[in-house]
């Protein structure tokens, strides 16, 4: 009997390893196609400077709409494009997309930057820098448009390239900023190797910052820690008020969340912010 469950472990083990190879099959002739027909659209949430309640930038935040008005959120798939190697490719489309982002929001009389999310894996070779380089040979001034944020959840593999590659792109003037900060491996050393210039701190330090008193004793190490190094600081998953005039009064930098605005879309974006309504 007991052999006879044991072997049914091992064929449930095995039909679970191939539907899971099938999904990621499936999903990565998804994103192929996705990528080929535009399927991609990208979104924009504002970050406010706390102390003068002015626009810092946005973060662009891609999402994948579906036929059924639904969204395919990249939580999902961008971890999927990791796994396939696919990454590279939809992280070139974003930045290609944000350049034109950010001729219409100039147009409309936007100042600030936009955050780029990276992945990683677009830092372990040199690829990602050689798309970079001839787009600053076309415009000198992106790098004060845009900037880089990369999240250490994910362990980097490959740190001497990452490494290297950073420090060319911040030499055109690009900055970094370490995303999800705290939740990762190894958020401290990588402060000290890496020419980071913001930190976010993660929103799920955030969120219960002023009943949880470990959160909050993380929050004003981080603001402390970042301020000793020179660095800006951002905080994620302001849902409220209280949030708020928290982070300002701890001089926290920047502000971004729900509270001021969800991911929206380019337009919604620009008349929001930059228009009158009529
Ligand atoms: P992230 O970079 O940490 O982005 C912040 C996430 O928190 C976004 O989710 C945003 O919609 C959400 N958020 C912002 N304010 C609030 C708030 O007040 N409350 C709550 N509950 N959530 C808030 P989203 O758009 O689903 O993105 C999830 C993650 O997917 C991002 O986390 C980022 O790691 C990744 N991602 C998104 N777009 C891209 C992209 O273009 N490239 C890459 N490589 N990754 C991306
Ligand atoms: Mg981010
Ligand atoms: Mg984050
Ligand atoms: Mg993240």
């Amino acid at each position: 009997h007991e052999a006879k469950k044991t072997q049914q472990q091992v064929v449930n083990y095995f039909s679970d390893l191939s539907a899971r190879a099938d999904d990621l099959f499936n999903m990565s002739t998804k994103i192929k196609r996705a990528l080929k027909n535009q399927e991609f659209e990208l979104f924009l949430q504002p970050i406010f400077a706390s102390k003068h309640d002015d626009m810092h930038g946005a973060e662009v935040l891609i999402r994948w709409p579906q036929n059924d008005g639904t969204f395919i959120g990249p939580d999902i798939f961008i971890k999927t494009a990791e796994q396939t190697g696919q990454i590279l490719a939809i992280s070139k489309w974003v930045v290609l997309e944000t350049i034109q982002h950010l001729k219409k929001l100039k147009k409309a009389g936007f100042k600030g930057s936009l955050h780029v999310n990276l992945s990683t894996r677009d830092l372990e070779s040199l690829d990602f820098y050689e798309f970079i380089e001839p787009l600053i040979n076309l415009d000198p001034t992106l790098s004060d448009f845009i900037m880089f944020e990369i999240t250490e959840g994910a362990m980097m593999t490959n740190i001497d390239t990452a490494r290297s590659m950073m420090y060319k792109l911040n030499a055109h003037g690009f900055e970094f900023s370490i995303d999800d900060f705290g939740t990762g491996f190894s958020s401290l050393s990588l402060l000290r190797e890496l020419p980071i210039s913001q930190i976010k701190i993660d929103q799920s330090f955030i969120k219960e910052m002023l009943t949880q008193i470990a959160d909050y004793a993380i929050v004003e190490s981080t603001l402390f820690l970042a301020n000793r190094l020179n660095c800006k600081v951002v905080a994620e998953g302001i849902e409220n008020e209280y949030l708020q005039e928290a982070l300002i009064s701890m001089n926290c930098d920047y502000l971004q969340g729900y509270y001021y605005s969800k991911p929206i879309s380019i337009d919604d974006f620009i008349k929001k912010y930059f228009y009158e309504e009529v």
